[in-house]
């Protein structure tokens, strides 16, 4: 490839570095509550309560209603877009303050958290596809699956009625996966809040509602038992006051009355519009990407050589260490040291740290192997006669077999890149807002699955050419070298 290709290529990809830095410093600075901010959990996916506008902004009655009580009440606040099971179990794990997501005030929840006065009446109610005539109650679900989403009032009603209309439970992690079960007749039905599902089926989302809304609790704003009582007393002072002046009123209106907003973009128009999302996604994919796999090639250095040394005992702390961050799978990795460690230790662990941890040690767990493999791949016989020349172990090593090795190693370094880029996918379920996380938000707002996860797919597609050719072309020049 000729260098001004590279360069140009490499130039893009700065960009879009420059792009993911502007969102650093928002993880790195979402939990510090120090001075009076707050971070609050919310859905990624609840319209009109809470999804993310073209501008990349969240909106919706949650965040207008927080929005208002803040000003009302003089606190600052964080939002953190982690999806509905994630983000009441971010307040169990008191890596939020609070959570407002549409969360039903429900008598098991009131043992773990404290809710504020009910600020929205709801229920929950069944979805089916737009074009099915044939279910019209719960009999006609039998034998069927139905699609639920994680931890919420649907999942468990749908789980309560289960046996008795004989029907399987498929769950998701948030509702617009759980509507394109239906819409594509994998799930028959759903089990969906009833003011989103009505408010989707209007904004055309694909599904019907054909029965009654069963009678549910009502929408509270949780704290975690017994902790930020002071901000639970402000939100429902703010709320009686917002109450009283009007703006309550005025929120709903805005979502729900005759002027709400109405989503009718042509497909182009809307990739389009959702590209600088997208953009910035994929630049924090490239940050958290490069910054763990500078610290796993640290650990890969230290246990690589370790590995290889000598010392039985610090053999040993480097297999043991391979074993378990090679074992464990990375999404059970993230939600440990993202929820787990800070429930078990009683801290706050910031979303950055969480993340570029996960990475690092388990990509570190493959880079030590890389390393321990291409140091083994050099016949022993190079580093005897090195010895008996009269090299020192470090020299012939350093000067005879690093070298060679290092030349072994580069294409399985290439291949552990493009592996931590896509695995920095997966932190999305611990609320990391990189390309995957930021097509999920889009679609929640958009519905539109296929052009979203196509250009999602694309844009990983091109970042790994072109970083794979980019170190095409830096092999040829160290083996020439
Ligand atoms: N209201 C439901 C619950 O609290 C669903 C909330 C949500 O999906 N955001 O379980």
């Amino acid at each position: 490839m000729k260098t001004t290709k590279v360069s140009f290529f490499a130039l893009s990809l700065i960009l879009l570095l420059a792009a993911g830095l502007s969102g650093w410093s928002e993880d790195a600075s979402a939990n510090s509550n120090s001075g009076k901010t707050y971070v609050i959990g919310t859905d990624i996916t609840f319209a009109p309560f809470e999804y993310e506008d073209e501008n990349g902004n969240y909106v919706g009655i949650d965040m207008d209603l927080l929005d208002a009580i803040a000003k009302d009440q003089n606190f600052n606040y964080k939002i953190k877009a982690l999806g509905f099971n994630a983000a009441v179990q971010a307040l169990e794990s008191n890596q939020v303050d609070g959570v407002i997501a549409g969360m039903s005030i429900t008598d098991e929840r009131k043992q773990k958290f404290d809710f504020s006065e009910s600020y929205y009446p709801s229920g929950v109610v069944m979805g089916i596809s737009a074009n099915n005539d044939t279910v019209k109650s719960y009999e006609d679900l039998r034998g069927k699956k139905v699609a639920v989403k994680t931890g919420t009032e649907g999942y468990s009603f749908a789980e309560s009625i289960a046996t008795k209309y004989g029907f399987t439970i498929v769950p998701f992690d948030d509702s617009a996966q759980m509507y394109d079960d239906v819409k594509t007749g994998n799930s028959v039905a759903c089990f969906e809040d009833h003011p989103v599902l009505a408010y989707g089926v209007n904004q055309n989302n694909g599904l019907k509602i054909v029965t009654k809304k069963e009678e549910g609790a009502s929408y509270g704003f949780a704290v975690s038992k017994g902790k930020n009582q002071e901000l639970l007393e402000m939100f429902n002072t703010g709320l009686t006051n917002i109450k009283a002046n009007g703006e309550y009123k005025r929120i709903n209106e805005k979502y729900l009355g005759e002027n709400a907003p109405t989503a009718n973009l042509g497909r182009w128009e809307l990739v389009q519009k959702s590209l600088p999302a997208l953009f910035k996604g994929l630049g924090k994919t490239l940050l958290y990407t490069i910054i763990s796999l500078f610290f796993a090639f640290i650990i890969g250095l230290i246990f690589g050589f370790m590995k290889v040394g000598q010392n039985k005992f610090l053999r040993g702390v480097a297999t043991v260490f391979v074993d378990i961050f090679r074992g464990i799978p990375l999404i059970v990795l993230a939600f440990f040291i993202y929820f787990g460690i800070p429930q078990a230790m009683g801290f706050t662990m910031p979303l950055f740290l969480a993340a570029i941890l996960t990475l690092s040690l388990n990509a570190g767990a493959y880079v030590t192997e890389i390393i321990r493999g291409g140091i083994q791949s050099i016949d022993r016989g190079q580093m005897e006669a090195a010895r008996s020349l009269g090299l020192p172990y470090r020299k012939a090593m350093m000067k005879i077999v690093i070298p060679q090795a290092i030349r072994v190693m580069i294409p399985s370094f290439i291949n552990q890149m493009v592996i931590t880029l896509k695995d920095t996918s997966i932190l999305s379920v611990i609320g990391l807002v990189e390309l995957t996380q930021s097509g999920k938000i889009v679609i929640a707002r958009t519905f539109a699955s296929f052009d979203i996860w196509l250009t999602v797919a694309v844009m990983y597609l091109i970042v790994i050419i072109t970083l794979t050719k980019i170190a095409d072309y830096l092999e040829v020049r160290v083996r020439r070298g």
